[in-house]
């Protein structure tokens, strides 16, 4: 038997820059009924509700944003994660701006505000969404692939990259609360200082620093000691699990992916979404068939 929903016993909030716009924002979260899920609804836009739906996801360097009806908050993957991580179903998160806080580039000060507000079980139970078959995207060498493996959610995560400090990282963790506010949380995001003007001079990590991301030069780590010795592939499982929410209920199974991003985690979640025969899949379409679309009109 599936366990009941939940949400949060009082209303929580938590200050923080966007990490693209560098603006200061303020994030207040508040309990919602069950069958709710988790939504957005920005504060200068009071007309739009931006659910967490895979449908209205888009990644864009290195972060998964929503957008409905024109309107979008951009950097959910942390909070969502945190929320997923955690068994947290139900929750309105009002933001006054377009972009989730950086915070320390972890989720674990969402962890810990979702503990000071306290969990609230409702009368309902998760959905449960785990594909009866095998799922598999794969690209170039990444992949994210799903085995039905009884019950609970299993992931195991490989990266390789380049670099004396990172190299080839493999971690297999079964997602169950307290695993996951101990091992996954609080690994922080990460990023190459050779990228940081580039990403500025296009307007993006403006509210980036050695203060939320654990930043590689092109030998070691400029931004303080790493939390764990493989924070980077446990960081990339606090993603996947952020990207994962966005299916709005519970999986149970083995996920195994490698060298994957928030593309192929969207592009992953929508075929598993379609496999369980949960969710209508619709295709968002690229930048390039955009634009091909407004040349034409
Ligand atoms: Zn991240």
């Amino acid at each position: 038997m599936s366990r009941a929903q939940t949400t949060l016993r009082t209303s929580v909030a938590i200050e923080g820059v966007g990490l693209h716009s560098g603006h200061p924002v303020r994030a207040c979260f508040r309990p919602a009924p069950a069958g709710h899920g988790i939504a957005f609804h920005r504060l200068d836009r009071p007309d739009v509700v931006i659910p967490a739906r895979v449908e209205s996801a888009s990644t864009f360097d290195y972060a998964t944003t929503l957008n409905v009806d024109g309107v979008s908050v951009g950097t959910v993957e942390h909070v969502l994660s945190a929320a997923f991580g955690e068994g947290l179903d139900n929750c309105v998160i009002e933001l006054d701006g377009p972009e989730v806080p950086i915070l320390d580039g972890s989720a674990l000060p969402f962890v810990r505000l979702f503990h000071a507000a306290g969990f609230e079980r409702l009368g309902e139970p998760v959905k449960s969404l785990s594909a009866p078959a095998p799922v598999r995207v794969s690209r170039d060498g990444r992949s994210v692939s799903f085995e039905p493996d009884g019950p609970g959610l299993t992931i195991t995560y490989e990266i390789d990259f380049p670099h004396p400090v990172v190299g080839r990282q493999e971690l297999t963790v079964t997602i169950r609360p307290e695993e996951y506010s101990a091992r996954i949380a609080p690994a922080r995001t990460f990023g190459f200082a050779k990228d940081v003007e580039a990403l500025r001079a296009r307007g993006l990590a403006r509210g980036g620093s050695l203060h939320n991301a654990v930043v590689l030069d092109e030998e070691g780590v400029l931004s303080g000691p790493l939390r764990f010795r493989d924070e980077f592939v446990r960081h990339k499982v606090l993603d996947l699990l952020g990207d994962l929410a966005l299916l709005g209920g519970v999986l149970d199974g083995h996920i195994h992916a490698r060298k994957a991003g928030h593309a192929l985690h969207i592009e992953f979640a929508r075929a598993l979404a379609a496999a369980a025969g949960k969710t209508e899949v619709v295709r968002v379409p690229t930048e390039r068939a955009r634009r091909r679309a407004n040349i034409r009109s």
